[in-house]
């Protein structure tokens, strides 16, 4: 308890507006809450939609000397912030676990993949480059250059407090682009603590701005609409990411939007089960299956069903559920209430349509928004989760029986982030990676989340990538210069 009492003594708690911490200007806070408890932990600023136009002129103002800064200048400044979460991880760990509900070994796990975005951009920073070209007809010649696209607004979701935040404020700062950064209601305390690790490092006051408030859309709107950002990087749900691009369309904004997901998972009978049902693990149950990313959907074949269903239930009736901050524990609470009645809700309905429970299946008694993980089998094709994101410990099995058939089912929704295949036959293998209509595929592999390759979806799942190479042409512009020789 001391140390937790420490951490969230040690962490900022007020907007972060030009270098300079201060309090929302009509005294405003917001509380942060532990979803273990329900309990209050600290409160930090609320900022009002003047607090945020205060934001956002930082950004702007500083913008010339952010894109003045060399690109080594950019790079190191990203390798420190690298080497102080390291230093820090224990702390920031602990902090997470608290406001959002991770286990502490999770939170862990996350803080080294949110780091690790800025080793990436470190040194993408250096290698933005460019081109020369004769024109076809003779004569002229194109100088292709890239400069960074500006005062960016970037919003985060509360599922991955610190990551959400360094995967775009890595390419945003190695492009030489200001932000200010919104992080999500429910989890501020993570963002807070990168900032200040972000000035520590040595950013420039006014490179990057947070501000923490409990009314996003009113704060948020003024700013989009000012046309004073030049760009919009959103994660977070489909709903609030189509509002958003309704509102970049006032000023033309750029945008890159990574929304919501719907992952099919299939395992063909000629997969490796054991694999099969080890990466399923991975798939739903990272972030206690509150991630985007999470298996939505498992299809299983008919033949090879019974036998998965009771393998996966025997490695998911075995977790631990608990507070994250306790030793031994592998599932920690959902995030609230709100989240808990909707896992509730799926459940019942899926149930009510036939399903049959296999393990878990109703949240435990007592305080915080816990539910028990649960193997659903037999799930009907029109039951509510599989059109809906669960976001939480939930696994809905529904058999198949043809490759077209179940290629058509995966396909069969209005999100595209990613799918997962378990086969062991090669041919297969590819046939199905290539007829997924999603921006990114696990071949035998539950996890795809990784900073240095190309994370993004299609359809409603989202616009651009995030990571990878390409990650920071998010926040560059291309410009041509023609030249007369
Ligand atoms: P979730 O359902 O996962 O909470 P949201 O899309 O509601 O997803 O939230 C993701 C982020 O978007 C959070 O930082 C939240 O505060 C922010 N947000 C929610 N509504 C708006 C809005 N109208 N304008 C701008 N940001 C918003």
């Amino acid at each position: 308890a001391a140390a937790e009492a420490a951490v969230i003594n040690a962490v900022p708690k007020q907007l972060f507006i030009g270098g300079s911490w201060s309090d929302a200007t009509d005294g405003a806070t917001l509380d942060v809450r532990d979803p273990a408890t329900g309990q209050t932990l600290c409160s930090v600023a609320d900022a009002s939609p003047a607090d945020g136009m205060a934001a956002l002129d930082a950004a702007v103002k500083t913008q010339p000397e952010m894109a003045a800064l060399s690109p080594r200048e950019r790079a190191d400044i990203l390798t420190t912030a690298f080497e102080l979460l390291h230093e820090r991880i224990d702390d920031l760990a602990l902090l997470m676990t608290l406001e959002m509900g991770k286990p502490v070994a999770e939170a862990k796990g996350e803080i080294t993949y949110a780091a690790e975005f800025f080793r990436h951009f470190a040194s993408e920073a250096v290698r933005i480059d460019g081109g020369y070209q004769t024109a076809p007809a003779g004569g002229s010649r194109f100088l292709i250059t890239k400069q960074p696209v500006g005062p960016s607004i970037l919003i985060t979701p509360w599922n991955f407090p610190m990551a959400m935040g360094t995967r775009k404020l890595g390419p945003a700062i190695a492009a030489g682009c200001t932000s200010v950064i919104k992080p999500a209601e429910q989890t501020p305390l993570s963002m807070l603590a990168l900032a200040a690790i972000l000035a520590e490092a040595g950013l420039p006051a006014g490179a990057v701005n947070v501000i923490t408030c409990t009314d996003a859309g009113a704060v948020m709107e003024p700013m989009i609409k000012s046309g004073l950002a030049r760009k919009l990087s959103f994660t977070g749900s489909t709903k609030i990411g189509k509002l958003l691009l309704e509102q970049c369309a006032d000023k033309v904004l750029r945008t890159s939007m990574e929304l919501g997901g719907n992952a099919p998972f299939i395992v063909f009978d000629d997969a490796d089960l054991d694999e099969a049902v080890s990466g399923a693990m991975a798939a739903k149950m990272r972030n206690m299956g509150e991630a985007c990313t999470a298996a939505n959907r498992i299809y299983v074949h008919a033949d090879v069903i019974d036998e998965f269903a009771a393998l996966l239930a025997e490695r998911m009736g075995g977790l631990r559920v608990g507070r994250g901050t306790e030793d031994g524990v592998d599932v920690g609470p959902l995030i609230d209430q709100a989240t808990l009645d909707k896992v509730t809700r799926l459940v019942a309905d899926a149930v009510d349509r036939g399903a049959r429970v296999v393990t878990g299946g109703s949240a435990p008694d007592g305080d915080g928004y816990f539910y028990t993980p649960t193997v659903l089998t037999g799930v009907a094709r029109d039951a509510a989760m599989n059109s809906e994101e669960i976001f939480g410990p939930v696994a809905p099995l529904t058999p198949f029986t043809e490759e077209d058939e179940v290629v058509g089912l995966a396909n069969a929704t209005r999100w595209g982030l990613v799918g997962y295949v378990y086969t062991n036959d090669l041919r297969r293998a590819i046939r199905v990676s290539e007829a997924l209509e999603f921006g990114m595929v696990g071949l035998n592999q539950g996890v795809v989340s990784n900073p240095y390759a190309p994370f993004g979806g299609v359809k409603e799942s989202g616009l651009g990538r995030e990571g990878g190479s390409i990650g920071i042409d998010e926040f560059l512009e291309t410009k041509y210069i023609g030249i007369t020789v």
